[in-house]
């Protein structure tokens, strides 16, 4: 999986990044899936000595354009987890009480507590994308938030954050036959704003964006994946071997009892 990491201070050029890459697996989507059954059941028990120990906390950012899958990237990686300790956050366009203050505050707010893993369903990376794209600040205050937001992430790593980063890579053609699924499914019209259509043709213009945040902000603590996306099961195949690698390099174990239960009975 190293292959899809983003190694800090290289220069990201985007249309060089297959989404359709399936690295080194060797088989499909079939076989695919089985190692994600196997993983997802690997991730629940580590989730549960994480959750146990109180000690570790963990951060999942999730990062795509629309229709890239973050969604279902959560259902299918987080299926089968004890829902008590992992926490979903949705960033959407800021409030007027948000707006009012630093654009890192909604996001500070929501990061994970001990024992706790916390999935950002967009994070204060919009603040660098969406708001650059559609010049809602200048240039000159985007750069200078590259360098904030390594900042926050250190004083998180620092204070016992364990990062993942993932951006969840789609190509121009993908999104369409999803918008387009989207709309021939009046089930799935909810998903689907006019708007969209109005942000697909700033495809060029987000792409940029976005090999600027990946370029500039891959750090040693908290490093960008580049999934490709594409194919469903080979996102989720990414996203739970690097989570699962990364739980397992935490060495976590059950607490002990501050107790003494040396013959103890219970009657
Ligand atoms: P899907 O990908 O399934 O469509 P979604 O995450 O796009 O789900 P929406 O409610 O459709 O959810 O969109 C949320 C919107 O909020 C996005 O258009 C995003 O760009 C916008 N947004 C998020 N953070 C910010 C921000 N800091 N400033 C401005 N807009 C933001
Ligand atoms: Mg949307």
């Amino acid at each position: 999986m190293k292959q899809h990491i983003v190694k800090p201070g290289s220069k990201i050029k985007l249309s060089e990044w297959d989404p359709n890459n399936t690295g080194n697996f060797k088989g499909g989507k079939e076989e695919g899936l089985v190692e994600i059954a196997k993983l997802n059941a690997k991730l629940s028990e580590l989730q549960e000595v994480l959750y146990a120990e109180h000690k570790h906390k963990v951060l999942v950012v999730l990062q795509a354009m629309d229709t890239g899958g973050k969604d279902g990237a959560i259902r299918r990686v987080f299926s089968g987890i004890n829902p008590q300790g992992v926490r979903i956050a949705n960033f959407k366009a800021p409030t007027a009480e948000e707006l009012d203050h630093d654009y890192l505050w909604r996001v500070h707010k929501m990061t994970p507590g001990k024992g706790e893993i916390t999935v950002f369903n967009r994070s204060h990376y919009e603040d660098v994308l969406v708001v650059r794209v559609h010049n809602i600040i200048p240039l000159k205050i985007v750069e200078k938030r590259y360098n904030q937001i390594n900042a926050f992430k250190k004083h998180l790593a620092d204070n016992g954050t364990t990062i993942l980063k993932f951006y969840l890579h789609i190509d121009k053609d993908e999104q369409k036959e999803r918008l387009q699924a989207r709309l021939d499914d009046p089930s799935k019209h909810w998903k689907f704003r006019l708007g969209d259509l109005q942000e697909r043709k700033l495809w060029p213009e987000y792409m940029q964006a976005f090999e600027d945040v990946l370029s500039k902000t891959s750090t040693e603590h908290a490093p960008w994946t580049i999934v490709p996306a594409n194919r469903k099961w080979y996102r989720d195949l990414v996203i739970c071997t690097m989570l699962v690698k990364t739980l397992e390099d935490l060495k976590m174990s059950y607490p002990t009892s501050d107790e003494d239960l040396n013959g103890v009975v219970v009657e």
